[in-house]
């Protein structure tokens, strides 16, 4: 009935050898939601990202993206990524960076527009090489919107940032949300979940143990913030 999620996961399983990686997970994400992925080392994170990427196929269970096959969405540029590997960093500008992925895409974002939303604009001419990890990080989130997506994905997006640095990276995300933007973001801090979520999924050994606002979560654990405080 009418429009599809932005994100459904029905019983999705990923197991690597003897390892549930993803064991069991039901979940959605309305348009214009940002929830945050939260949980420990190993929790399963990543795995449901790439789940959701399309970069892995469940092995039970569906993964679909506004009512798409993940490789669909993502080749109509629906969804933009920023994931925690580290690529090696090309030796051009900037904006020979973005406007490059930007063509690969059928309804690109104009230029000036993601480094406007990437807090970059000034630093359109300058090399990425030689960047420091904090713009590195911008860029990388101007190159995620390159695609014009309605729906971003972020793995540990501040995980190697200072933190004037997160403050800067979480406003562009937030400006980028506020325009009727998805979102979701893994973390392993209840704190960044909480102040810049709609909604927290709480991940555990590859299940989704607890779904809602950060005062929910407070609530149903009696107060007790240590108890889901998994970072
Ligand atoms: P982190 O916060 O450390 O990034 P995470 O929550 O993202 O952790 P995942 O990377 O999804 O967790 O890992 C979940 C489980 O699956 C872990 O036990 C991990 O060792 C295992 N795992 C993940 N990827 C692989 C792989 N390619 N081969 C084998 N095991 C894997």
């Amino acid at each position: 009935t009418g429009t599809p999620p932005a994100v459904s996961f029905t019983g999705a399983v990923k197991t690597y050898g003897a390892v549930r990686a993803v064991d069991g997970i039901d979940l959605e994400i309305a348009r214009g939601e940002t929830v945050a992925l939260l949980g420990r080392n190993g929790a399963g994170k990543s795995t449901t990202i790439s789940l959701l990427l399309g970069l892995n196929e469940p092995d039970e269970g569906t993964v679909e993206l506004f009512g798409a096959s993940p490789e669909k969405a993502a080749r109509a540029g629906r969804v933009g990524a920023m994931l925690q590997e580290a690529r090696a960093v090309p030796r051009v500008t900037v904006r020979e960076l973005v406007s490059f992925v930007a063509g690969r895409y059928p309804d690109p974002m104009p230029l000036a527009r993601a480094l406007e939303l990437a807090g970059i604009a000034d630093l359109a001419g300058r090399r990425v090489d030689r960047l420091s990890g904090g713009q590195t990080q911008r860029v990388r989130f101007a190159v995620a919107l390159a695609g014009n997506p309605s729906l971003l994905v972020l793995d540990e997006p501040t995980a190697a940032l200072d933190v004037e640095a997160r403050h800067a990276f979480w406003d562009s995300m937030r400006a980028y949300a506020r325009s009727g933007h998805t979102v979701l973001f893994s973390t392993h801090y209840l704190e960044e979940a909480d102040a810049h979520a709609d909604r927290i999924l709480v991940i555990d050994r590859g299940r989704i143990v607890a779904d809602g606002t950060g005062d929910e979560l407070r609530r149903s654990a009696g107060g007790n913030l240590v108890s889901i405080d998994l970072a």
